[in-house]
């Protein structure tokens, strides 16, 4: 899961607005930013194996960002962070932790079982990687569905579609890319590039989210 993480962003965006949409995007993929950082800092392990379907990614080790009770408290920091630094309502910060969270409910929906209920207890995943075909579909119709949410709330306070839909796009072209590039050579390397991709998606929701109604704030 890719861009499809994003479609909580988008849902969270469209259903309590007055986060910032950088901070949506970047909650979705918190515990990504966390993961890359950990496994360029060694603590975290992720190896490839090219003969898996759909992605190659054998994640190992990751008790830190990817068990469940670590993606809850990912998801209270979330909150917190939001109600305290963007001053937002407890509710608007509930939906950012919510987003935070959404990230491990569909990470188990495309993983094969990596992801641990308790660090060093069982792993589960449901596995839809192995069934590449659903996988996108299910991606590419979160994003179509969140998207036109996104779009339609926009709508409502008078804000123009056009930079929504351009980073629509651009989510979209992203996940082209993903699917044609293989994973680069080291999991360094390719935690690295996981890292910039993440914080380059949230800056560029930053600027698609310019111009903001005050209705929003
Ligand atoms: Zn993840």
């Amino acid at each position: 899961m890719f861009v499809g993480h994003y479609a909580a962003a988008l849902a969270g965006k469209a259903i309590a607005p007055k986060a910032p949409l950088w901070t949506y995007i970047g909650a979705a993929q918190l515990l990504d930013i966390g993961w890359s950082s950990l496994v360029m800092a060694g603590v975290e392990k992720v190896s490839f194996d090219p003969a898996l379907p759909g992605s190659p990614l054998v994640l190992e080790h990751m008790p830190w960002t990817h068990s469940l009770p670590a993606a809850v408290i990912w998801s209270l920091a979330g909150l917190l962070l939001a109600k305290v630094l963007l001053r937002l309502p407890w509710w608007t910060a509930f939906a950012v932790g919510l987003v935070v969270f959404s990230h491990w409910a569909t990470d188990w929906l495309v993983h094969r079982p990596d992801l641990e209920i308790w660090p060093g207890g069982e792993k589960v995943g449901y596995g839809l990687w192995n069934i590449p075909g659903a996988e996108k579909t299910l991606e590419m119709g979160l994003i179509a569905l969140a998207g036109c949410a996104w779009l339609w709330k926009r709508g409502k306070y008078g804000r123009t579609a056009w930079p929504a839909m351009l980073f629509l796009g651009f989510l979209v072209a992203l996940q082209m890319v993903g699917e044609f590039s293989e994973p680069a050579g080291s999991s360094f390397a390719f935690a690295r590039l996981g890292l910039v991709v993440y914080l380059a998606v949230t800056a560029v929701a930053w600027l698609a989210d310019l111009g903001k109604n005050r209705d929003e704030a």
